[in-house]
């Protein structure tokens, strides 16, 4: 049987900092999470979620407007002072924002584990096609969205976009660093890359909006600019409500 010092001293160290974790959350039924002594990063010990957890019930039709308003806000960080061009989202879900590029003159293109997020794309009239469905989780990284998982591994990374999307995804991986440096190789030069994720120095217990158990590492603001993948500026960080982002440029 476990002592509390042996529980301890087999905790691994922080997925983004390498640090001791620290204090343990028991927040059940999402899980366990621990904060990390260093960077103050949250995250569950369990690396991965059992397949099924993103099924067709995975986007339901709540809070639209709620996606609405906070689209307009990514679009409005993302693409300020940027040239409409070639936009990929990964794991659009409702498809608010790449409607909202859609219309804004960008060409959107969105890959997604759940099969709603097509149904989504589809009520909103974008292009048949507009949405992939790719399971992200059949595959360590690095990742080559939109390519078949069979040729993943000699495929070179050939789709570059002017500017790369993923909001509230990075959460859901073990390791969020390795998921930001996968999305910066879909990046054009001089285009841009905008992450959005729960900010764990809002954290305030069991009934916060983002306890779930789907959410396995959420880096905090210092660790999350700590990510910032080689050859890429940051362009701007905030922190707004319960939530951060970061703008990068490659460069
Ligand atoms: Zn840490």
């Amino acid at each position: 049987m476990a002592t509390e010092e042996t529980t301890e001293n087999t905790l691994p160290s922080c997925r983004c900092c390498g640090g001791d974790l620290g204090l343990e959350h028991e927040l059940l039924p999402a899980g366990t999470f621990h904060t990390c002594r260093r960077c103050g990063s949250l995250q569950q010990l369990r690396t991965s979620i059992p397949d099924d957890r993103y099924n067709d019930e995975y986007l339901p039709d709540v809070d639209l407007e709620q996606h609405w308003i906070w689209s307009r806000r990514y679009l409005e960080w993302a693409t300020e002072e940027l040239a409409p061009g070639r936009a990929l989202e990964i794991a659009p879900g409702h498809c608010c924002l790449l409607k909202l590029l859609a219309d804004a003159g960008w060409k959107v293109h969105g890959v997604d584990l759940c099969p709603r997020s097509v149904e989504w794309a589809e009520k909103w009239g974008l292009p048949p096609g507009t949405v992939e469905l790719t399971d992200f989780f059949q595959w360590q990284p690095p990742i080559r969205w939109g390519v078949p998982l069979a040729e993943r591994d000699e495929a070179p990374v050939t789709q570059e976009y002017d500017l790369v999307v993923a909001t509230h995804f990075l959460e859901h991986f073990s390791d969020p660093r390795d998921v930001i440096a996968d999305l910066a190789q879909h990046v054009a030069p001089g285009g841009r890359l905008f992450v959005h994720t729960p900010n764990p120095f809002m954290f305030t217990g069991a009934g916060w909006v983002h306890v779930h158990d789907v959410h396995l590492t959420m880096p905090s603001p210092p660790a999350l600019m700590g990510m910032l993948p080689v050859g890429f500026a940051r362009l701007e960080a905030g922190q707004f409500s319960d939530d951060q982002w970061m703008l990068m440029e490659r460069q």
